[in-house]
Parts: C-alpha cells; structure tokens; sequence
C-alpha cells in the first residue's frame, strides 16, 4: 500500500503534461473567479485513491464516461452514484455484477470507484479479492484487517466464488458464509460495496447458503451479463 509505481508516473505526466484545459498546471479558474482543481487533477486524485487501495494496475486508466458498454449501463451506474453520494441513504449499497470472463466487470467497479472518489474527494477504496477476504477470515487474529475492510468508504471484492476452486479441496460452508460474513458485518454503515463474481446469482445463492439472504433483505442491485451487455437490475 502508498506505492507509487512508475505506472502511476507514465499516467500522470501524460494526463498532467497534455491537459489543454489547464496547461499542465492541474488548477483553472472557476465560475466564481477562483481556482479550481482541474480535470485531469481530478482524475489523479482518483487514480491515486484506486492505487492506494490495491486496485491492479491495469484498470487504473478507466473512466465510467468512456467505458465501452452499454450506454444504459453508465446511465445505471451514475444514478446508483448519485444514490451512494446522498448521505444516510442506505439503500442499494451492495452492487452485484455477476457474469463470465473478460465482460469488463472489474473494469466498470473501477470506473465507479473513480467516479465516487471524484464526487466525495478523500473518500477511500479498497479492492480485495474473496480469496484474501477468507484468509482474513480464518486468521482470527487478523483484526486489523477486518477493521480496515469495515472502515474504507469504497469496497470492491472480486472473485467471489473463486476462492473455493482456489483452494482446490472441499468447499466448505463455514469458509464460504465466511467470506459473505465479512462483507456483511464490515458494511453496516453507508458505505457502498461492489461484488463480482462469475457465478450467477442462483449458484452464489446456493454456495453461499443463508448469509446472503442477509444481504438478500435488504436492498440491493444485480447486473449481470448474459451475452455482450448486462441485465441491470435497479429495483
Ligand atoms: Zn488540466
């Protein structure tokens, strides 16, 4: 964590140094005469958030506005954003994308991620993955890791499901609701989580047993991929 790798350089001088809005100076003048942050600041600052929050390198450039879904889909998502930026609404915090390989699920919670970072300046992220979640689970004196993943104010957990194959033995419930448990006791407040998987719905209901039908009471929104564009679920 608080790396800075010469990724995050090559980005920023290629955002900071070819910016036609602001000469490369990240601040321009506002409506009401004073200094702003610039777009392409903006979108360091995000980048910055991702990165501090062990989001892999190779999503750290997308952007929601440009991402090559549907455009339905980033419609969805700035609703849901602005759902997320209204304080003590606590409805539809955790967000499902479910669906096969390669359809660009991670891509897009980190495009929202970005785009929440952007709407709530210092927010924090933190992307981990089901597999690491469980290991979090099972060591029991892990309770900084736990309280890290209660705290951020952005979660993304990818692979859910693959945790199990992962560890290439019996899947067992109690490591699997494990996992889910996590999600579930760490994100009482109102921070938004997404979860990815490539399981359905009706497998991650029936793997993870009776601990998602915590998650399953209240609110919540699925998108799921079925050919090229997800079925958004915003109930
Ligand atoms: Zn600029």
């Amino acid at each position: 964590m608080n790396k800075v790798s010469p990724k995050f350089l090559t980005l920023k001088s290629q955002i900071i140094d070819a910016c036609s809005v602001c000469g490369g100076q990240g601040w321009k003048v506002g409506s009401a005469g004073i200094q702003v942050p610039c777009s392409c600041m903006r979108e360091m600052t995000a980048i910055a958030a991702i990165a501090k929050g062990n989001v892999p390198e190779e999503y750290w450039a997308f952007v929601l506005d440009s991402y090559p879904g549907d455009r339905v889909v980033k419609e969805q998502m700035k609703i849901l954003l602005d759902c997320w930026r209204t304080t003590g609404d606590a409805k539809y915090l955790t967000l499902f994308l479910t669906g096969p390989y390669r359809r660009g699920k991670t891509s897009l919670a980190v495009s929202v991620a970005k785009a929440y970072v952007d709407l709530k300046p210092d927010s924090t992220v933190r992307y981990i993955t089901a597999r690491e979640l469980e290991s979090v689970h099972f060591d029991s004196n892990n309770h900084r890791g736990i309280y890290e993943i209660a705290e951020v104010d952005f979660l993304i957990v990818d692979e859910l499901g693959k945790e199990v194959t992962a560890r290439n033995a019996d899947p067992t419930k109690r490591a699997m609701r494990g996992v889910l448990d996590i999600i579930i006791r760490a994100r009482r407040t109102s921070q938004p989580t997404i979860v990815i998987s490539n399981l359905d719905l009706e497998s991650i209901k029936k793997w993870y047993g009776n601990n998602l039908n915590i998650i399953f009471t209240n609110d919540f929104i699925t998108a799921h991929w079925t050919d090229k564009s997800p079925q958004i679920n915003l109930r």
